[in-house]
């Protein structure tokens, strides 16, 4: 077994600009989901839809090579159940949330549930287990299709792919946006950093890679917007301007670009920092979240 990685390292981006080149329509399709998402949150339609509790139904894809990547039913549903925790903001943890943003906490009111159905209709765990050669995968989506050691996704219209395997280069998770393949929507988390019990392992044990990298799926971007210089956004105005991502267990406040006195949200879910240091939404990216679930997601959730 390889080593758990020390600090948080997600694929999103890498694996963007990559079907970006690969698919010159996605990165026009996005711009035109980004307007789309705009209009959503200007005319108040997005805002209604967080009115409503959404439930995602989920398949979750076990490609393993070796036994402790063949994790567990129970390790399978501790994720759902944090991730039922997070998109309802009932986590306990939102109490260490600084006092100046407490009110910002955000609940998304989207709930998820392993399917009960495939897609031919037949009863299912909501689990697929896929035997693989492969000793890890990468963020070019191998895992994703029978022909390269994977498992080939179920329609994403009705469902949210979650594959887990051994992911190599240190990597936690990664994600697709909005407007991507269908072959490869969905999001992938690494073996030992999905769920909150079986083969997980410090400081990635709280379920967050998932809660981070779906966020991505509903189109979040991170909490810095992916530059280095201050110019980059994350389309939200609630979060505040921060220049690069945090890890660990920061200390309140960390300051960069002008942003004091209360300097970065990190205790955001968007940020890098360790599991039990992410705790919260915004109602920013919560407006943005609802906003992708009545555009280019809407047929998934119910
Ligand atoms: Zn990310």
């Amino acid at each position: 077994m390889s080593p758990a990685p020390k600090r948080r390292q997600c694929g999103t981006q890498q694996a963007h600009e990559r079907l970006c080149e690969m698919y010159p329509a996605f990165r026009a399709r996005q711009n035109g989901i980004e307007q789309g998402i705009r209009r959503s949150i200007q005319s108040g339609q997005a805002q209604r839809v967080t009115r409503q509790l959404i439930t995602i139904p989920v398949v979750v894809h076990v490609v393993y090579k070796r036994d402790p990547e063949n994790i567990s039913d129970a390790q399978v549903k501790s994720q759902i159940d944090a991730l039922n925790r997070d998109y309802r903001a009932n986590n306990s943890d939102t109490s260490t949330v600084p006092d100046v943003w407490k009110g910002f906490v955000t609940d998304p009111n989207i709930q998820f549930a392993l399917a009960t159905k495939d897609p031919k209709g037949k009863a299912t765990t909501g689990i697929t287990r896929t035997k693989t050669t492969r000793d890890s995968f990468g963020t070019g989506d191998s895992v994703k299709r029978a022909t390269t050691g994977g498992s080939a996704a179920w329609p994403r219209d009705r469902y949210l792919n979650l594959w887990v395997c051994n992911l190599g280069d240190g990597l936690l998770g990664y994600a697709q946006f909005p407007g991507g393949p269908a072959a490869t929507d969905g999001v992938v988390i690494l073996y030992t950093a999905f769920g909150t019990m079986g083969a997980v392992q410090s400081p990635f044990d709280l379920g967050r890679t998932a809660t981070h990298e779906v966020g991505h799926w509903l189109n979040l971007i991170h909490i810095w917007g992916d530059r280095n210089d201050c110019g980059g956004t994350d389309y939200v105005t609630d979060t505040p301007n921060a220049q690069l991502p945090n890890y660990g267990k920061p200390k309140f406040p960390h300051i960069s670009c002008n942003n004091g006195p209360n300097g970065d949200m990190f205790m955001d879910y968007m940020d890098y920092v360790d599991d039990a240091a992410m705790v919260m939404f915004t109602a920013g990216q919560v407006a943005r979240m609802n906003a992708t679930l009545a555009g280019p997601r809407k047929k998934v959730g119910r």
